[in-house]
């Protein structure tokens, strides 16, 4: 019997094999999870139905998370097929690249109104009508950087987002405890993955941490899989509001 056997969840972010979000699904998967993946556009949907198709009975379903519609109909669709619901991972985000490639100071309004709705608002929209489904309690967990509490080189409106979502993080955790609901994020080390690829300097960067973390190991999606199978299980039970860093230890060092 795996660790989650009997468990459903969903997964928002897979965009391909590189994403965070497919290494959860495998680990998750392997776990023995029932799994339901959304998908961003229509476009991606074919990707995602070639990716899944070893995973048991995958459900795929289309949406956008600054939709609410998008969002109400995932979960109409998933309390349908399952019944009730385990956990939730919450694997996006987006900023412009003019908001990531420039200086800070000029970032716009509007860029990061955007930033902060995609990267951030989008967690309490997509954790709000998970509740329903999780009668006997429940694990939220949220992909974040280090950006949130460091002004890291060419992550600008991202890190202001990515501390909004450590905070979103805390007050749905207080929220939500009197409810067994957990929620709790996962800092990554950097990852080759599209999202990285658009904060410019990421490869010098991932460079250097490669050369100042702890850990002579570069950090990968199997990794963050198994970081994140811990926090949806019930090993992780008496553990909400948290960060946890699966970096290589990069976050804790000096110089
Ligand atoms: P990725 O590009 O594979 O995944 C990002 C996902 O966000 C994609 O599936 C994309 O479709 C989705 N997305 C973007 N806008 C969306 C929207 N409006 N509606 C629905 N989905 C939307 O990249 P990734 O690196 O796997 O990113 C996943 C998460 O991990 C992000 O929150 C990212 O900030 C975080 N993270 C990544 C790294 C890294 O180095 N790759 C490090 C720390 C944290």
């Amino acid at each position: 019997m795996g660790l989650l056997s009997g468990k459903k969840g969903i997964i928002f972010g897979v965009a391909d094999k590189h994403s965070i979000a497919w290494g959860i699904a495998q680990s998750t998967a392997a776990a023995g999870a029932r799994l339901a993946f959304t998908y961003q556009i229509e476009r991606f949907r074919k990707n995602l139905a070639e990716l899944t198709k070893d995973i048991a009975n995958p459900l795929l379903l289309e949406c956008d998370v600054t939709n609410d519609e998008q969002i109400e109909e995932v979960y109409r669709r998933v309390g349908e097929e399952f019944g009730t619901l385990d956990f939730v991972v919450h694997s996006v985000a987006h900023a412009r690249r003019e908001d990531l490639a420039g200086k800070f100071r000029d970032t716009s309004r509007e860029g990061f109104k955007f930033a902060l709705d995609v990267s951030a608002y989008s967690l309490i929209a997509v954790t709000r009508p998970a509740v329903a489904l999780m009668p006997n309690g429940g694990s939220i967990v949220t992909m974040t950087y280090l950006g949130s509490e460091r002004a890291m080189l060419g992550y600008n409106v991202m890190g202001v987002a990515k501390a909004a979502l450590e905070a979103n993080v805390r007050y749905l955790a207080a929220d939500l405890g009197p409810l067994n609901i957990r929620v709790n994020a996962l800092s990554a080390g950097p990852i080759n993955t599209l999202a990285a690829r658009g904060v410019p300097g990421f490869t010098d960067f991932a460079k250097y941490l490669r050369e100042k973390a702890p850990l002579a190991t570069k950090t990968d999606t199997a990794q963050l899989g198994d970081a994140a199978l811990f926090l949806v299980s019930d090993l992780s039970r008496g553990i909400t509001g948290e960060t946890l860093y699966c970096d290589a230890g990069y976050h804790m060092v000096g110089g």
